[in-house]
């Protein structure tokens, strides 16, 4: 749409520092100045958007996302969904995550081996709206972890939600072939779950020799792997194995909280913790009781994940919001509940919370020096906001407080002409 001026806004700019009013102008897809007033920000042409003193943040990133997970509650009922749908269903979500001002997601895992690549590549083409996307494969797991959902009478491995495998060799083979898919990140299942049965999260199931395999071939084609961690052990081998994105992390001691420390420049947590909060506490109308939560071992890990989680951010570990949104428990597009969480559970300020979706988003995503903060020269996804989200979290997740959504230059979300908010074109 041309140039972009946006006056009278609150710039919140991701970084960390403190608010302050000005105006900012977007050319074509890139932030070209930033001012403290209109005057000091070149205009001509632009199409100018008073805010009226709403805030103006960088779009959010979703660091542990799941498209394909269609809010169902067991992971075969997310598996069976026939292909036709399930290609829909990652593009009505992929829609509905930026207009709810995500506009960067790291794909975490998807339920079909090329699902994320596909949806990633329709949003570059331009074929569908969807937030700036990092396209995952398929977990990868072991006989009875998390993901191999497999019968004994039906032995067919595209009945599982993850893919089995039970060597070295199966290993390279399985990475392989995502990797010949296009992914852009192998996730690796290297601790159990607790909503696997017989797979307490605090256990640690893939051996060494498969996790180097993997490892070696994500090397090889400059890919990133990733990791559901949950247990110590198995952040520990995450780490050993030059693995980047360490997803949970509920588990830790001393030595997995220096060994974080020591990676902190490499590394990223994503914890995913609202799905802990919401097994414990919201997960009732499908039949898990809160008793029944308990004695799946959710109270255990939701303890110890907030003792860890508040450890790592006290050491400077970056520690990004998102996760695990896409069951029946945690829907689709709540996901900036996560902020609240870190404040409320973790220790951040309203302030890091926002870094960590915005500045550490930026980085998560190998952008770090071109997005994720209100910066010159930077990609302009930015977030007009109705009010403080310094103040009050929950805005972020309200849709109509979302005044306006804009990724690499383009709205995806317009202002509306109706409100008081008056915007023309400057002379
Ligand atoms: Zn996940």
């Amino acid at each position: 749409m041309g140039n972009v001026l946006f006056t009278n806004v609150r710039i919140l700019d991701g970084s960390g520092a403190l608010p302050t009013p000005g105006s900012v102008l977007v050319q074509g897809n890139r932030i070209r100045a930033v001012g403290r007033s209109a005057a000091a920000v070149p205009s001509a042409g632009a199409t100018v958007i008073d805010g009226a003193g709403a805030t103006l943040m960088p779009g959010m990133c979703e660091a542990h996302t799941h498209f394909s997970w269609n809010d169902a509650a067991t992971l075969s009922a997310i598996q069976t969904m026939p292909l036709e749908e399930h290609v829909l269903w990652c593009a009505k979500v992929a829609k509905k995550y930026l207009e709810a001002g995500f506009t960067s997601c790291v794909g975490a895992a998807c339920a079909k081996p090329r699902l994320d690549v596909v949806t990633r590549n329709a949003i570059n083409s331009g074929q569908i709206p969807g937030p700036r996307y990092l396209a995952a494969s398929q977990e990868i797991t072991v006989p009875g972890g998390l993901g191999d959902e497999t019968l004994p009478h039906l032995p067919f491995p595209e009945f599982s939600f993850g893919v089995n495998v039970n060597s070295a060799d199966e290993m390279r083979k399985a990475v392989r072939m995502f990797l010949k898919y296009g992914v852009d990140t192998i996730k690796l299942n290297l601790s159990g779950d607790n909503f696997t049965p017989d797979s307490p999260a605090d256990t640690t199931w893939m051996s060494d020799a498969e996790v180097a395999a993997a490892m070696d071939e994500v090397r090889v084609r400059r890919k990133r792997g990733t990791a559901h961690a949950r247990s110590a052990a198995s952040v520990k081998q995450a780490l050993r194995h030059g693995i980047d994105v360490i997803y949970h992390a509920s588990y830790t001691d001393e030595e997995a909280l220096d060994m974080l420390e020591a990676a902190k420049d490499r590394v990223f947590v994503a914890p995913g913790i609202a799905i802990l909060y919401a097994m414990l506490y919201e997960a009732e109308p499908w039949g898990i009781t809160h008793a029944k939560a308990v004695a799946m071992g959710y109270q255990h890990e939701w303890d110890a994940a907030i003792e860890s989680l508040r450890a790592m951010h006290k050491r400077g570990i970056r520690v990004l919001p998102g996760g695990d949104y896409g069951f029946a428990f945690t829907p689709h597009c709540q996901n900036a509940r996560d902020l609240e969480f870190f404040v409320k559970y973790l220790g951040f300020t309203p302030m890091e919370a926002i870094r960590s979706t915005t500045l550490y988003g930026g980085q998560i995503m190998m952008k770090p020096h071109e997005l994720g903060v209100v910066k010159e020269g930077y990609l302009a996804d930015l977030l007009l906001v109705d009010g403080d989200p310094l103040a009050n979290l929950s805005i972020l997740r309200d849709p109509k407080r979302l005044l306006a959504v804009m990724k690499d230059g383009e709205f995806a979300k317009m202002p509306e002409i109706e409100s008081e908010r008056a915007w023309g074109r400057a002379a």
